[in-house]
């Protein structure tokens, strides 16, 4: 799985060009005995089977020792959820050792003494961590400095202080009757950057409400919001004063 993953996109691009190197690790090749059994059944009964302690660890210890300082995360749905956040401060680490569960996950002595972190993908459970860390790998891979190309891409990214992105189109410039924004045609370059940042925040606003509440505003970006409050306001003066369904005078 991991092989192909790395083939394709960023994540390839960032392994060509050596902004980070990738090694999969097979918990088998750790195992002992004839079998080489890595899953045994639960302590205490029930269903599925748990993750051997003894070569997860020696997985864990091999990639210590391949990747120095990396911090051992565990992908697991109990984990802290992945934002753009975590993927940011993810990508100042030396390293990262992901460890990928499988039946019902790893046992519980790995977490306590080997584990650093652990993160989950979404309140929903996969059958394996290696999706998950999948996922972790291309999140935080696109913000490693040199990765995207252009620096500014991943900062204007929706999410990058608490912002969605704007609205992106290309030709051509009229589709089904629908036409781009003139401004976007214009040329005129601060007035595309004020028209992007609008619908930045009106994007925002509409879609994830719970962002703007956490973002720290720029000039710019108040006077836009100032501007949308007396916006509405008139929308909702002319309502109370002439129209149907008028609002009462209280409200
Ligand atoms: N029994 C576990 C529980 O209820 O918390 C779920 C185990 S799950 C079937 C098997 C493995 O898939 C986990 O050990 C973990 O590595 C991975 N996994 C499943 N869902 C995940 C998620 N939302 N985020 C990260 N990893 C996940």
């Amino acid at each position: 799985m991991f092989h192909s993953f790395w083939e394709y996109g960023i994540v390839r691009r960032a392994i060509e060009q050596k902004s980070i190197t990738a090694e999969a690790v097979n918990i088998r090749d750790f195992a002992r005995g004839r079998h080489l059994i890595t899953d045994d059944r639960p302590f205490g009964g029930g269903n599925g089977m748990v993750m051997k302690p003894e070569p997860v660890v020696a997985a864990i210890r091999h990639a210590g020792d391949v990747a120095p300082g990396a911090r051992t995360v565990y992908l697991s749905p109990q984990g802290r959820r992945l934002n753009q956040t975590i993927a940011a401060e993810l990508s100042t680490l030396p390293g990262l050792i992901l460890i990928c569960g499988r039946y019902e996950g790893i046992d519980e002595r790995i977490c306590q003494d080997y584990v650093e972190d652990e993160i989950s993908i979404g309140d929903y459970v996969l059958t394996g961590g290696e999706l998950p860390a999948m996922v972790l790998m291309e999140s935080v891979a696109r913000l490693i400095p040199g990765v995207l190309g252009g620096e500014e891409s991943a900062q204007k990214d929706s999410f990058a202080n608490n912002l969605l992105e704007h609205a992106h189109y290309t030709r051509p410039a009229v589709f089904e009757q629908e036409a781009v924004p003139d401004v976007l045609l214009s040329g005129h370059h601060a007035a595309i950057e004020k028209w992007r940042l609008e619908s930045s925040l009106i994007r925002t606003a509409l879609k994830r409400k719970d962002l703007l509440l956490q973002r720290r505003f720029t000039p710019d970006e108040i006077k836009i919001l100032q501007q949308w409050r007396l916006d509405i306001e008139h929308i909702l003066q002319s309502q109370s004063v002439c129209g149907a369904g008028a609002l009462s005078g209280d409200q």
